[in-house]
């Protein structure tokens, strides 16, 4: 499978920027690790996809940012991060909820995400105070949430298509976003402009099977574009994991795992399990105390 992806580019004269992305084998990536059931394969997709575009924006390579959508629906929160390189992880809170589809045979994002909350977007550029952006969500669909969140939270009115296509067996067949942002000053005319060509986008899972990013890209306007990975990683590690272990106390630690039977560290970013039995924990404090 073709890696994900971000294409950027400046259209129509210079004045919108685009971002095509092609993120279906990072769903897949999501999929197997958190089982993740279609709707929420969906959903969770739409949303780190909308996250893998506001990192292309991030300033440095040592910036971050994480996107919580919170809106009190079946599925429960979602969760992204990501850094300026590109590298994204999360998870959903109830990835196991199955729902029936809507009347036009769609997932129903909006009934796993529910629409009474917000989506929160924390950035930090590593200098000062990270920027925090909240916004009341439209409609759970995750597209136009974020369409809301551009305009109010970051004054940058911006078009949002967002799709997630899943198959029968329970993989993704093609996933990806479109986003146009008039660049400041623009005018009414291009703005307008933005919101009709993203009209044009109803089945745009289907097209980035079809067609790539590349394809869509093109569709809009032939230009020359960037190109980035966008990639699943979590940065944890059993080593970060034993440091967490330590910083409980030999005492503490060594009766949690008398009582349970061993230490178990749950990473829900990218669902691994760091376990520590009686023997593993002697070894940690011993050869911490031989440094
Ligand atoms: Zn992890």
């Amino acid at each position: 499978m073709q890696k994900s992806k971000i294409l950027k580019t400046l259209v129509w004269g210079k004045e919108v920027s685009l971002a095509v992305l092609d993120t279906t084998a990072f769903v897949n990536e999501a999929i197997s690790r958190h089982r993740f059931t279609p709707v929420a394969a969906a959903a969770f997709g739409r949303t780190a996809t909308a996250a893998a575009y506001l990192c292309s924006w991030l300033k440095g390579k040592e910036s971050a940012l994480s996107v919580t959508v919170n809106g009190g629906g079946v599925g429960g929160k979602i969760c992204v991060s990501g850094d300026g390189e590109l590298n994204l992880r999360g998870f959903a809170e109830n990835p196991d909820v199955t729902l029936p589809p809507r009347k036009d045979g769609k997932l129903d994002v909006g009934g796993y995400v529910g629409k009474n909350g917000t989506l929160t977007v924390v950035r930090d550029d590593k200098n000062g105070l990270p920027f925090t952006g909240t916004c009341p969500l439209v409609s759970g669909e995750i597209a136009e949430d974020f369409s809301a969140y551009f305009l109010t939270s970051e004054q940058r009115p911006t078009a949002v298509a967002l799709g997630v296509k899943i198959g029968t067996d329970g993989k993704c067949l093609g996933a990806g976003g479109v986003f146009l942002q008039p660049l400041p000053g623009a005018d009414e005319k291009t703005l307008i402009r933005t919101e009709t060509e993203i009209m044009k986008f109803p089945n745009l899972s289907s097209l980035i099977q079809e067609k790539g990013a590349e394809g869509v890209l093109r569709g809009i306007e032939n230009a020359d574009y960037y190109e980035k990975e966008v990639r699943y990683r979590c940065f944890c590690s059993r080593e970060k994991t034993e440091s967490l272990v330590i910083a409980l106390g030999k005492e503490d630690a060594q009766s949690l795992v008398k009582e349970r039977g061993n230490i178990s560290v749950h990473c829900h970013y990218c669902n691994t399990d760091y376990e520590f039995d009686e023997a593993a924990v002697s070894a940690l404090f011993a050869a911490k105390e031989g440094k």
